[in-house]
């Protein structure tokens, strides 16, 4: 395949199922190939970082021409009192949120804000009009953030729950080119899956594309990129909750990357020990038993309940990118990975542990990631001196609150259910 007939001529976009290039076909999320994850391979196999003090600092390896203003980035440091207490002696920290001391500005707390901004780039470039967006929280603020932050003329239109626009705060007023359609209460996070995907049929309007889109996998990425260049080399362990599993790809993509550039990483791949918060643990259920698909029935029954009662309410997702080529279920099978059901008190017990020990709030997603590390430890699965990196996935918010003002998200519109007629949002959204 020739690199220079791809969109930009640092990177080009192949399809996994037929390895077709589709570089060239816009914002695309897949080739057509039914159940393959589209994946970008960059001209340069050795990572060159700039001096940037952002995410961009891996343009290199990032899909997108031009670079959109942020301060964001991961940040990696050595881990002292957590790491004493668990009896290792290598354990780094990602940290993905707020944390002033420790140069950390994701200012929506969690590590969709590196999704964000090569995501909203990637679609200024290929002549996106208007980005939607379903999430209840991290995700939907991430978005939100980066468009109000930024003089991007893309639309964006964040799909939410009435019952959790509380999570919907931005350190900033939202930008004018935001509209928030809501469900009525009784809707769960399903429903505005649903009505996203009712919305993109609309003429103008594109899926964000969640784990598809390679800028959001790559965004995620340079977490391991962070860590390798701070540490001098690839961790032997990732420690990450996962929901959608867009995260632990992304890990395993990056570490792939690594290895070929030959500098980081010269054994196996960093091992991907990949968490879930009980009862709702879909992907440990079907990775247990061995099977690339999730079945319903078995893996998530009575999922609503379920979802119900979980801690980390950022896991939930019913629909993860396990079985398909290139997703979670590979990227497990490759680095010889290990899934992790966590419960919810064992997950506010490690909250409290690391707070106290490192000084930070963590959100509990984060938490459930901190006890999977301690469950894995307990059992013996990691020699004392292993190279150890726990992903903080999130955290800082109690520290962003007592240092800034926040601004809330109001709707525009709110709707009865995902069948809702749309003909009021229409003129909302013209
Ligand atoms: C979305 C999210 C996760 C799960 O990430 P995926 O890789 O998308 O499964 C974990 N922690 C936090 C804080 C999140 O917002
Ligand atoms: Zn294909």
């Amino acid at each position: 395949m020739d690199i220079n007939s791809s969109a930009s001529n640092h990177y080009k976009i192949i399809c996994l199922g037929c390895h077709a290039d589709v570089s060239g076909a816009g914002y695309a999320l897949r080739c057509g190939c039914d159940h393959a994850l589209l994946r970008t391979v960059y001209r340069d196999s050795r990572l060159a970082v700039t001096a940037e003090d952002s995410m961009w600092r891996f343009a290199a390896w990032l899909p997108t021409v031009d670079k959109l203003p942020t301060r964001g980035r991961s940040v990696t440091y050595k881990s002292e009192a957590f790491a004493r207490e668990l009896g290792l002696s290598d354990l780094f920290i990602s940290f993905n949120g707020y944390w002033p001391e420790r140069n950390a500005f994701l200012e929506t707390c969690s590590f969709k804000e590196l999704e964000s901004p090569p995501t909203v780039q990637r679609a200024v470039e290929s002549k996106v009009k208007t980005l939607v967006v379903s999430s209840v929280g991290n995700t939907a603020r991430a978005f939100a953030h980066t468009v109000s932050t930024t003089s991007t003329d893309l639309k964006l239109v964040l799909v939410g729950l009435e019952s959790a626009i509380g999570k919907l705060w931005l350190p900033e007023p939202p930008s004018e080119n935001i509209t928030l359609v809501v469900l009525q209460r009784g809707n769960d996070y399903s429903d505005a899956i649903a009505l996203g995907d009712r919305l993109v049929a609309l003429p103008g309007l594109t899926p964000e594309g969640g784990a598809m889109n390679v800028a959001r996998r790559d965004g995620m990425g340079t977490v391991m990129l962070e860590a390798a260049v701070a540490i001098g080399r690839a961790p032997d362990h990732y420690f990450q909750a996962v929901g959608s599993g867009t995260g632990g790809i992304a890990a395993w993509e990056a570490s792939l990357r690594l290895k070929h550039d030959g500098r980081f990483l010269e054994g196996p791949l960093p091992k991907l020990h990949l968490s879930q918060n009980l009862p709702f643990a879909p992907m440990v259920s079907a990775w247990n038993a061995c099977r690339r698909t999730i079945d319903p029935s078995i893996d998530m029954p009575d999922a609503k309940k379920s979802i119900a009662k979980i801690h980390a309410d950022v896991l939930s997702n019913r629909n993860p990118a396990y079985s398909v080529k290139g997703g979670v279920f590979d990227a497990l099978k490759s680095t010889n990975g290990q899934m992790y059901a966590v419960s919810n008190s064992e997950a506010r017990r490690a909250a409290r542990f690391f707070e106290d020990l490192e000084g930070i709030d963590i959100v509990p997603a984060a938490a459930v990631a901190a006890a999977s590390l301690i469950q894995a430890v307990a059992h013996g699965g990691i020699d004392d001196s292993d190279v150890v990196l726990l992903n903080v996935t999130g955290g800082g918010a109690q520290k962003l609150k007592e240092d800034k003002s926040c601004y809330q998200i109001k709707p525009d519109i709110c709707l009865a259910s995902p069948e809702a007629d749309l003909s009021e949002l229409r003129e909302v959204l013209i």
